[in-house]
C-alpha cells in the first residue's frame, strides 16, 4: 500500500524552493488520490536554537503554507511532528541503530555547521536519524523531497536495513525516494551553486512565499545572470548555473520543461526572460500569498486542524512504534 510522507522544518519562512520542490508535489501526490502525511517537523528545526515565540510564529505561517498551497486536511493528515510522541521515540533507537560513521558523512551536517563542529548541537548530527524515524513510524513508503534530502533518504533506507537484518524481521519498508521533476533543487538567486534555503542570512538570495509582487519582481531583477542570452539547447546551459535556476524554475512554474522553455526564449537576453519570469511568479506566488494571510488571521483554527491531524496521526504510528519497542525487546506492560 502507497502511503506517502514528507516534512518541513518551520526554521523560518516558506520559500520558492520549499513551494517547488516540496509543497507544490505535495497537493499533487495528494490530488492523486494516495495516501499522504505532512508534517510540520519541528523538532527538527530545534536542532538549531529557535526563538521559542518565532517558532511558534512560523509554525503556524508553514501550516498556512501548506493549506494555501493545496494540501487539504480533511484529504491528508497535516500536523505539526512534536504533537505525536512516536517521533522521538522511533529516532530513540535509531540513534542505537545508525552508525556514528554514516552520519559523519551526512554533507547537510557539514554545510550547517559550518567550521564550528564541536559547537554544533548533538541534535543537528543526529538530524537523519529523527527523518527516519519520520518516515519509519508510518511505514512510508514514498517521500517527496527535494534533491538536497536525497543523502538523508539513503541513511533512513539504511536504518531500515540494517534494523530488519539486527532484528531478523521484515518490518521497516526500504522507501523510494521521488525527486523529479525541473525544480528539484532551485538555487539561490545571489549564487547558482547554492540550494535556496529559507535559513540564508541573505533575504536577496531567495524568493519568499510571503514576498509581495514588488518584492517578487525586483528579486528576479537583481538576481545574478551571466550576460549571454539564452541558448537553444540544454547543453549551452553547462556552466552557467544562475541561468539554468531561472529556466529551472520558469518550467516549474509553468509546469513546462527546461527545453520547453528554452524553445520559446533561445537567443533571447535576460533583459527581456526576467520581466516575462517576475509574472509568471507573481501570478502563481500571489494567491497563495493571499490565502496565508487569510488564514493567519485565525491561530486558534490552525493549531486546531494541527492537533487534529496529530490525532490522525498517531492512531497510524502508535501500534507501529510499540511494534518496534516489542521488536527490540523492551518491555512494554502498563
Ligand atoms: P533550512 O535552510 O532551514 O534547512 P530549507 O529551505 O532547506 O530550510 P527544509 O525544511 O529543510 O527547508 O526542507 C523542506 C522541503 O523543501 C524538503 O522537501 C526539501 O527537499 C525542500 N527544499 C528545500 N530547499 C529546496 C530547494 N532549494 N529546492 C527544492 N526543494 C527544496
Ligand atoms: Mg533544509
Amino acid at each position: 500500500k502507497t502511503r506517502v510522507f514528507s516534512g518541513i522544518q518551520p526554521s523560518g519562512g516558506l520559500t520558492l524552493g520549499n513551494y517547488l520542490g516540496a509543497l507544490k508535489r505535495f497537493s499533487e501526490a495528494q490530488d492523486q488520490g494516495i495516501e499522504t502525511v505532512y508534517c510540520i517537523v519541528d523538532l527538527h528545526a530545534i536542532t538549531v536554537w529557535q526563538d521559542p515565540a518565532t517558532l511558534r510564529h512560523a509554525t503556524r505561517e508553514l501550516a498556512a503554507g501548506f493549506i494555501a498551497a493545496g494540501v487539504d486536511p480533511a484529504r491528508s493528515i497535516l500536523f505539526n511532528q512534536s504533537q505525536v510522541s512516536a517521533h522521538a521515540e522511533l529516532a530513540w533507537i535509531f540513534n542505537c541503530v545508525a552508525r556514528m560513521g554514516w552520519l559523519n558523512r551526512m554533507t547537510q551536517f557539514k554545510d550547517k555547521a559550518g567550521k564550528n563542529r564541536e559547537n554544533a548541537s548533538v541534535g543537528l548530527f543526529a538530524y537523519p536519524n529523527l527523518m527516519a524515524a519520520d518516515i519509519m513510524a508510518y511505514h512510508a513508503t514514498h517521500v517527496p523531497v527535494g534533491e538536497d534530502q536525497k543523502q538523508h533518504l539513503e541513511l533512513a533506507r539504511d536504518i531500515a536495513i540494517k534494523f530488519n537484518n539486527d532484528f531478523g524481521v521484515n518490518f521497516f519498508p526500504v522507501v523510494e525516494p521521488m525527486i523529479e521533476g525541473p525544480a528539484t533543487r532551485v538555487m539561490s538567486l545571489r549564487d547558482g551553486t547554492k540550494k535556496m534555503s529559507k535559513s540564508d542570512p541573505s533575504d536577496q538570495s531567495r524568493i519568499n512565499l510571503t514576498d509581495d509582487a514588488d518584492a517578487i519582481a525586483q528579486k528576479i531583477r537583481k538576481a545574478k545572470t551571466d550576460a549571454e542570452p539564452l541558448p537553444t539547447t540544454l547543453e549551452g546551459l553547462e556552466g552557467r548555473p544562475e541561468a539554468r535556476n531561472l529556466v529551472n524554475i520558469f518550467a516549474a512554474l509553468s509546469d513546462s520543461t527546461p527545453a520547453g522553455v528554452l524553445e520559446e526564449f533561445a537567443g533571447q537576453g535576460f533583459g527581456t526572460f526576467k520581466p516575462v519570469l517576475a509574472d509568471l511568479a507573481v501570478a502563481r506566488l500571489g494567491p497563495i500569498n493571499a490565502e496565508m494571510t487569510r488564514l493567519l488571521q485565525d491561530p486558534a483554527e490552525i493549531d486546531r486542524i494541527l492537533g487534529q491531524g496529530a490525532e490522525r496521526a498517531d492512531a497510524i504510528a502508535r501500534p507501529i512504534i510499540e511494534q518496534a519497542y516489542d521488536i527490540v525487546g523492551l518491555i512494554r506492560s502498563r
